[in-house]
């Protein structure tokens, strides 16, 4: 037997999941996550409050969700958010009662501080708690997000094979010493743990919000690749990041500034980023 769930796990399917479960069978729902430097609180269908899909009615697109694993976390804000839950737990175990209910509570770590933000109330068109609720049983919750319910190994396919190189043919590529430009979207943070030699970093969050002076960066070292190559080809970009996801975007968002922000550029993913660099090509290389 049990009246309250908490739910701390690390992905979008378990988390609707989750919600489901606790409307069904009329449990109150206390969740938290943490990515980076920031966590989340909120206590879902507590005293006629909204549920997570009255908050969220639709999962977000897989490509556009960061988790942990890609986006790192820094351990002790988990360990934060965990208490915080821990206590609201007991609170409402013991009677006390959580004022979670219709707020999110939000904890940014770089600031040391906390905030807490009104959330909308419960809707009636909820899919699960709604007037004429259409989720009546649970469902198939990782087709209905289109993600694997696991933030390990998750593994996007946004481009095309020729949009795609292995870590083996990049090291060929270096082997050969051939002009490219080789390009790592991590945050700078991770990019200070390790990175390969001559690559030049630029976020992925600059390349989408086109940050002028990234950019510039990023034109004027693709002019000097073009002046050391002595054809008329457009410069080779390998982009790489620490697992193969972010670079599979940077690649399409690239692919839009060629020929019009930047210099006609023949753009690449390096399947894998640099935990396959390392564990295929440099045992050296740090992993992390
Ligand atoms: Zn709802």
């Amino acid at each position: 037997m049990y009246d309250i769930v908490a739910d701390c796990s690390d992905n979008v399917p378990t988390r609707y999941l989750v919600n489901d479960a606790c409307v069904l069978s009329g449990k109150t729902l206390v969740s938290a996550s943490a990515l980076r430097m920031e966590g989340q609180l909120t206590v879902y269908n507590y005293h006629g409050g909204p549920c997570y899909r009255c908050i969220f009615p639709k999962p977000p697109p897989p490509e556009t969700v960061t988790n942990c694993s890609d986006g790192g976390v820094l351990g002790v804000v988990p360990g934060i958010m965990g208490c915080l839950q821990a206590l609201e737990i007991l609170k409402i175990a013991s009677g006390q009662g959580s004022s979670c209910g219709q707020q999110l509570l939000m904890f940014d770590a770089q600031d040391a501080k906390f905030r807490t933000i009104r959330l909308r109330p419960k809707q009636n068109s909820c899919a699960v708690c709604g007037e004429n609720p259409t989720v009546t049983h649970l469902v198939d919750y990782e087709v209905f997000c289109g993600s694997a319910a696991t933030d390990k190994c998750r593994r996007l396919n946004l481009l095309s094979k020729d949009q795609r190189v292995t870590v083996q043919d990049y090291k060929s590529i270096l082997d050969r010493s051939d002009f490219h430009l080789l390009l790592d979207v991590r945050p700078l943070v991770e990019v200070d743990i390790c990175h390969l030699p001559s690559s030049l970093n630029i976020p992925l969050s600059s390349l989408e919000n086109k940050k002028c002076d990234h950019i510039q960066v990023l034109k004027e070292r693709i002019r000097q690749v073009k002046e050391q190559m002595s054809s008329e080809a457009q410069v080779p970009v390998y982009v790489i990041c620490k697992l193969g996801n972010d670079s599979q975007k940077a690649v399409k968002v690239l692919e839009k500034m060629s020929g019009s922000e930047v210099d006609f550029v023949s753009v690449k993913d390096i399947c894998g980023g640099l935990m396959a660099w390392s564990q295929k090509i440099d045992p050296l290389f740090p992993q992390y």
